[in-house]
């Protein structure tokens, strides 16, 4: 009863708040990553698109002023990861906060003999337990070139890894997945990665993701969806494992 309430409320506020077309048409020629998609998938990321207005408060710092269709460009993007898995793997927090360019918070460290250390960093994004997602609004307007980095993909495959705990590159899996498949696809390539990174040897991947697992998940999640003949070339276990968890089989030709 619960979830055709659900199923109810959710095709109304799909029917009622529907994105404007021209500024959905917009918004496909702004992002070539939607290019893979058909007009059916098409038209489910639009409805997911819109719930994902309506469930989540997308707001700028105070520097920054945030138009509907930057927020649009979030929301697709966004949505892309969840096509196939629904709404409700963004469920338990409700913010995305936007700052104009990457930004530098302080983070404070205590180390094994008990020093704090405040570390500055400059981020792209983040994303927090059960907390908000931030973005750079200058590396997410960038992510219109398919170069295997979208910052918007990697901040919300966090969001999806944290679905059952810290991000630890280990996402909830589907029931029918392995859990010792996953394991051995992921830590053979992230071993692979490191060894290159730490060799100073070349790979076509972004050496930051050899700097944790979680990282190295969010970064391949990246190159998935960007280009996925790449990753299916260099790491094809963790392809399909990707396939199997997203439940996609992205096609993009770069
Ligand atoms: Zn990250």
């Amino acid at each position: 009863m619960i979830f055709k309430f659900k199923s109810w409320w959710r095709k109304r506020i799909v029917r009622r708040k529907s994105i404007d077309d021209a500024l959905w048409q917009h918004c496909i020629q702004r992002l070539p990553l939607l290019r893979q998609f058909n007009d059916e998938e098409i038209t489910r990321l639009r409805e997911l698109a819109t719930l994902f207005l309506y469930y989540k408060s997308i707001e700028a710092t105070a520097d920054l002023e945030l138009t509907h269709e930057m927020r649009v460009v979030i929301a697709a993007q966004a949505c892309i990861p969840i096509l196939n898995l629904g709404i409700d793997w963004y469920a338990g927090w409700v913010s995305v906060i936007v700052y104009p360019q990457g930004f530098t918070p302080t983070r404070t460290q205590t180390d094994e003999s008990g020093v704090v250390h405040e570390q500055l960093m400059s981020l792209g994004g983040e994303a927090w337990h059960r907390g908000p997602v931030i973005l750079s609004w200058s590396d997410t307007a960038y992510a219109g070139e398919i170069d295997g980095h979208n910052l918007v993909i990697h901040e919300f495959a966090h969001k999806l890894d944290m679905r059952n705990g810290a991000a630890n590159g280990f996402p909830p899996l589907h029931a029918h997945m392995s859990f010792e498949k996953w394991t051995k696809a992921f830590s053979q390539a992230y071993e692979d990665l490191l060894f290159k990174v730490e060799h100073n040897l070349p790979t076509p991947f972004n050496r930051y993701g050899a700097s944790a697992p979680a990282e190295f998940f969010a970064v391949l999640s990246e190159v998935f969806f960007e280009l996925p003949q790449m990753l299916e070339t260099q790491y094809p276990a963790v392809f399909c494992q990707l396939c199997e968890f997203y439940r996609q089989h992205p096609r993009l030709i770069a």
